[in-house]
């Protein structure tokens, strides 16, 4: 039975039968493959859909070249304002599309999609209104022209360029959008990569584009393999910039593949997040939040807070209302509305997450609750929790990208011996501080080396907050201002009067 018994909008079934091609310079065309995609709470398959290789990323480099410096680049930012804020309405109209194309094709409950769709629209709008505010400064000459002359020095904010987005599967529009928008408002013409996994909120946002007006060749959309198109646009001499979304491991390979023309990247990589439950926590935000900085999106989320230092004065009662809270986890389609967590994205990345907890079993790591994959189709695996960890496991030190907590209990009330523990990683994404404290919270907060830490909460995000990681979680920011930046050159402009 089709998505569980569980309706679809019209709209969603009408575009699941369409053709889905590539969006190359304003038209759809025919790629040279093709893939098909599934829903991963069930194994069925949802639509088919063309994909591109080397050859067509060439044409939509080209294709994005020449709107860049052709319609795109002559525009005034009073024209791409209006049209990036038209582009918000046209998606809003279709939020329904976009929000049901993002669960049936990832699987995350629609609470959670419908959140990413409206604050997707927010963004484009929130960057449409950034285009006016693209500023340059006034700086003092330099000494040896103005000791001559009277002279003007002042800097331009001026577009990368061409700009390749390769995009992830775990929050497939989410991702889009926060890399498009604010490379659209800063002038760029992008090529858009989507992730092999969740092609079809990309596909769908590619119409979108059309109707909202936007020139060709502004946004190009080619599916593919990572190792083929995504590799194409990532070597391609013709991408000023590369924005990339996903694991370190490929975040190492783009940056070889970028190499050759030293275009400049950026990078969004994995994380292994550290949650800090302190003796005197409000164990009633603490509970909740601590559980869903671990299985927000099953887990299959960058700034999962999978590592959990617990103050052995709560450690008990932590873990007994982790366990309650785990027990009363909805697994389901994410169409249900009952549904709080979803499946596995595929087969393969199912197998891999339960490696993680067969190995932690046996290597006889203390399972809490969990720790079984559901006998039924789909990859649901439930909630599941370990505790007596230490930082030396690999299921502490890894990214399992599931829903598996990995607890250490410490006795410590020195915040520098607190601090060395949740810094003992690779990564540095996100981390949360959970204290009555304020003055603990700050001083934790500051001794903790990673992009984005939360004090009673986890994963705070928004649209104008920035976000990146430390260590191995990437290179530069998205979101905000700095989302912006990523996209500007600064042009000094120095003038002899
Ligand atoms: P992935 O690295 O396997 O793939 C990401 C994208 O890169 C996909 O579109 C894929 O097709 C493409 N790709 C793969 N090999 C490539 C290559 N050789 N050259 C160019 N492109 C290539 O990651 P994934 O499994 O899709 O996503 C999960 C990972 O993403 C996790 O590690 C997660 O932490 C990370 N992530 C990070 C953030 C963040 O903001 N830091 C956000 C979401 C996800």
């Amino acid at each position: 039975v089709p998505f569980d018994g569980n309706p679809i909008a019209p709209e969603t079934e009408r575009f699941l039968k369409e053709t889905h091609r590539l969006l190359i310079g304003g038209q759809w065309v025919e790629g040279s493959g093709e893939l098909e995609t599934r829903d991963p709470a069930t194994g069925l398959v949802l639509a088919r859909f063309q994909t591109g290789g080397a050859a067509e990323v060439d044409r939509a480099v080209k294709a994005a070249r020449a709107a860049f410096e052709g319609p795109w680049g002559r525009m005034t930012v009073a024209e791409r304002t209006a049209l990036l804020h038209k582009l918000a309405r046209v998606m809003d109209a279709n939020a329904t599309l976009l929000t049901e194309l993002d669960v049936i094709d990832n699987g995350m409950p629609r609470f959670i999609a419908g959140l990413t769709t409206a604050n997707c629209v927010e963004m484009i709008d929130y960057y449409a209104g950034a285009v006016m505010r693209i500023e340059g400064t006034i700086i003092a000459p330099p000494r040896h022209i103005a000791a001559e002359t009277e002279a003007l020095t002042y800097t331009l904010r001026e577009p990368v360029g061409v700009a390749g987005q390769i995009v992830p599967w775990n929050v497939p529009l989410s991702t889009a959008i926060l890399k498009l928008a604010p490379a659209l408002a800063a002038g760029c013409t992008v090529v858009m990569k989507p992730s092999e996994e969740t092609p079809l909120s990309a596909l769908a946002l590619g119409g979108m584009i059309l109707e909202a007006g936007i020139p060709a060749g502004v946004v190009n959309i080619v599916n593919g393999l990572g190792a083929e198109a995504g590799q194409a646009l990532a070597e391609h001499p013709g991408v000023d910039k590369i924005s990339f979304t996903g694991s370190t491991a490929t975040g190492k390979r783009i940056i070889q593949a970028a190499l050759g023309n030293l275009k400049k990247v950026s990078l969004e990589l994995g994380g292994k997040s550290p949650v800090v439950v302190m003796p005197d926590a409000d164990l009633a935000l603490a509970v909740p939040g601590v559980a869903m900085a671990t299985f927000f999106l099953q887990g299959q989320n960058c700034m999962a807070g999978t590592r959990i230092f617990a103050h052995a004065a709560i450690h008990d009662a932590l873990m007994e209302g982790v366990t309650a809270f785990c027990k009363v986890m909805t697994l389901g389609h994410g169409l249900d509305p009952a549904t709080t967590q979803g499946p596995m994205i595929s087969d393969g990345h199912a197998a891999k997450v339960m490696g993680y907890i067969e190995r932690a079993k046996a290597d006889g790591v203390t399972l809490v609750v969990g720790g079984e994959k559901l006998d039924r189709p789909g990859n649901f695996i439930q909630p599941t929790v370990f505790s007596g960890c230490d930082n030396a496991m690999p299921l502490m030190r890894e990214e399992i990208f599931g829903p598996v907590m990995a607890v250490q209990k410490f006795e410590s009330d020195d915040l520098d011996a607190i601090a060395a523990l949740a810094n003992d990683t690779p990564y540095g994404l996100s981390g949360s501080v959970w204290t009555r404290d304020l003055s603990t919270a700050h001083r934790l907060v500051k001794r903790i080396r990673a992009g984005h830490v939360s004090i009673n909460c986890h994963g705070a995000v928004g649209t104008n907050i920035p976000f990146g990681g430390y260590g191995q979680s990437g290179w530069g920011r998205e979101f905000g201002q700095e989302g912006l930046d990523a996209y500007l050159e600064t042009k000094a402009v120095t003038a002899r009067l």
